[in-house]
Parts: structure tokens; sequence; C-alpha cells
């Protein structure tokens, strides 16, 4: 059998917290007893909470993707116009559900080592009259990336566009609020910076958003990717359109539980700092930054370009299977041209980036890169003179 490794730190799934753990391990409730209603409704006022919301919250029962179909399934009728913004491989992948919903997709794309432009926003929704909906990916997780969805936001706004955005990699990781980000339907996911296991959806939906779902010609209802079947059934009655995922909804109480009880302030505070810390080592081993620039980079992963001369294989496999720490590489197209350093929920601490710092320098300098050795972990730890002050 395989050996598991010690430390996992990809860009998620990414590892639980000892509590989560624990209380994701409960006995699995019959959904209809009093005690689960209880918890389903606890973690829907802490969703709100960690959303920073006044807006409706819906839980769906399956992996984030689900959410981000949802949203176009509900919202968009044939013919709407969608201009869907793209930095990077999830913002490509929503042209699927565009089409495949009978959207016509208007695309502004940026390489994917960069953002988009609020100003090129603008220009795309004054040249193209007509654009109903924009889609926006928050943090471009694989590109290791942030969009600036508030500036974008405040455009889309003007325009009276709706918008649906993919914050699943964000929340937790970055300090948002749908309104004030002018965020329509926004989804994450709790196996990000939330730290959470993979299996849910989390959204918050605007009253415009409800609007347009219900005044569809034929609005989604009877299914699996229906939002308003989870209005009608437990935002009304309390009841459930199908079994939800017991363990997963004890897990999610449990990871917003505690990242109330840290603050979103402080748990962006913390995703931040280590994520600039990973950014000093990276660059201080010799490695380039993935992202264009400090300021795109994001808070929950960190991408490096691929050392020439090395592979995917050999610097991941090496560093999975005789250091036992887990990472990602490029996804999709990126595949092979990058490396990402994991620090979501409990690995953004300097112990994780350290260690993985530390691991990622043994294993290049054992693929024969000259560096020497410490020198990252060095500028990491250095960066984080400050550690745990302001948080
Ligand atoms: C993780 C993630 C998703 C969900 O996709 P999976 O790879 O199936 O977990 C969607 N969007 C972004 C930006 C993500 O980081």
């Amino acid at each position: 059998m395989k050996a598991w490794p010690q430390m996992t730190l990809a860009g998620g799934p990414v590892q639980l917290t000892d509590r989560t753990l624990r209380d994701q391990s409960r006995p699995v409730l019959y959904h209809y007893d009093p005690a689960f209603i209880e918890i389903f409704s606890h973690t829907c006022d802490l969703l709100k909470q960690v959303y920073r919301t006044e807006y409706d919250v819906v839980i769906m029962q399956a992996e984030a993707i689900l959410g981000l179909e949802a949203a176009a399934a509900c919202l968009l009728s044939p013919g709407d116009k969608v201009l869907n913004l793209v930095s990077g491989v999830f913002g490509k992948w929503f042209e699927l559900f565009i089409e495949k919903y009978g959207g016509e997709t208007i695309e502004l794309a940026v390489p994917y080592n960069e953002a988009i432009d609020p100003d090129a926003v603008r220009k795309a929704l004054e040249d193209n009259p007509g654009i109903k909906f924009l889609s926006v990916v928050h943090s471009e997780t694989p590109s290791a990336t942030v969009n600036p969805v508030e500036a974008i936001g405040a455009v889309a706004k003007e325009f009276g566009v709706l918008t649906m955005v993919d914050t699943v990699s964000g929340l937790g990781g970055e300090l948002l609020s749908p309104e004030d980000w002018g965020m329509d339907i926004a989804v994450a996911g709790p196996q990000k910076c939330l730290g959470g296991p993979p299996g849910l959806s989390m959204l918050s939906v605007s009253p415009r958003a409800w609007e347009v779902m219900e005044s569809k010609k034929s609005p989604l209802r009877g299914s699996f990717l229906s939002i308003l079947d989870w209005r009608d059934t437990w935002m009304e009655k309390k009841t459930f359109p199908y079994t939800p995922s017991v363990t997963n909804i004890y897990a999610l109480e449990s990871v917003l539980e505690q990242a109330l009880e840290e603050g979103m302030e402080a748990m962006a505070v913390r995703h931040r700092a280590i994520a600039k810390a990973a950014r000093r080592g990276v660059s201080a081993m010799g490695l380039e930054l993935w992202a264009a620039s400090e300021e795109i980079a994001a808070s929950c992963v960190t991408g490096a370009v691929m050392p020439k001369g090395i592979d995917d294989e050999q610097l991941r496999g090496r560093l999975r299977d005789r250091y036992g720490v887990m990472i990602s590489g490029g996804y999709g197209e990126l595949a092979g041209k990058l490396f990402r350093l994991g620090h979501m929920g409990m690995a953004a601490h300097p112990t994780y980036l350290c260690a993985q710092l530390a691991m990622v320098e043994r294993t290049l300098a054992d693929l024969g890169v000259s560096i020497t050795l410490g020198q990252g972990v060095g500028a990491a730890l250095a960066s984080l003179e400050n550690w745990g002050e302001s948080a």
C-alpha cells in the first residue's frame, strides 16, 4: 500500500484540524431529527456571518462545481449574453456552463499569470450592449492569482449586470462581502481556505438573483441543480429537497465556528501574511513567481515557475515520495508550467510553510538545481517578523 504523506498542502482539498475531524466523525443523525435540523440551521447562520452578508445563503449538497453549474442553470435563459472573465482554468471552464444553458459567451481573457482589469470590463460592457450577466473567478487557484472582484462588481452594478462569482478559494482567505462587492451569486467551498473536507457548495444569493431565477420562462425546479428548490423547501418550510450530506454538514459547522472564533479579518490577515512569506521564500530560492506581479498573487496558494530542466513528475513526485509533502502542480493547460505551494486553512501557518519550503529546497538540490539550502526558509522567516501581532 502506498504510504500516506506527512503533509497535504495541495490547492485543495486541504488538511483538517483535529477539531474538524472530531466533529465530523459524530454519529450520523436522521436528517429530520430535531438535533440535525438545529445543526443545519446553525450552520446556515454561521455561513451568513462568514460571508458577512444579509443575503440569503444556500448550502447545496455536492462539491463546489455543483454551485457554479447551478448558478448558470438557474439564472440563464437561451440567448442571454454573458461576459465571461477568464484569467485561468476555472474561468474558462465556466464557458461550458454558459453554453450548456443557452447563454451567449462574450469572453474577456488575459494570460493565465495576469488578472482582469476593471477598466477592460467597463470597455467590454460598453462595446457589447445587452450583456445581462458577468461571470468571474475571484481567486483563480490554478493560476495562484486573484481578480479585483470588488472593483469589477462595482462596474457590473453601474451597467445593471448580474454577477456570478466563483469564490471557492477566496472565502476565508480574503475579506469579502457580497453586498459590498456586488456579488449576486457567490459560490464557495469548504475545502479551500476554510479548511474543511470537499463535498458542499455554499452560495450567497442576492434579492435580484432570486428575482431573475423566478421570472424565467420556466424557472428551474425539481432538479439537483435547482437553487429555487432549496428556497421552496429549507428556507420556507425547514424541509429538504433530498437527504443532505449529514457528515459534511457537521464538518462545515465546525470549520465555520473555527473561522468565526478566529475572526474573518484575522483569518484573511493570516492567509495574506503567509502568502507574502511564501513569495519571499520562493524568490530567495532563485525561483520565479508565476503571478505577473505581487499585487495579484493569491492568498491561498503561491505559484512558482517550474525551473528549467525539471519536470513536474520529478519535482512533485520526489517531494511527495521522499519527503512526504503533497503539493499541487499546474492544472489543465498549466500542467507542467508551474508548481504551487499550498497555504490554506490550518496550513496558513509558519510551521507548515517553513517545512514545505525546506523540503522543496531539499528536493531541488537533489535534482541538481544550484541553490543554497535554507535560503528560502530564511527569507520566509524574516518576512514573518511580526507574525501573530496584528492578527
Ligand atoms: C477548487 C476550486 C473549484 C472547485 O473545483 P474542484 O477542483 O472540483 O474542487 C472551483 N473554482 C475554484 C477557483 C477552485 O479553486
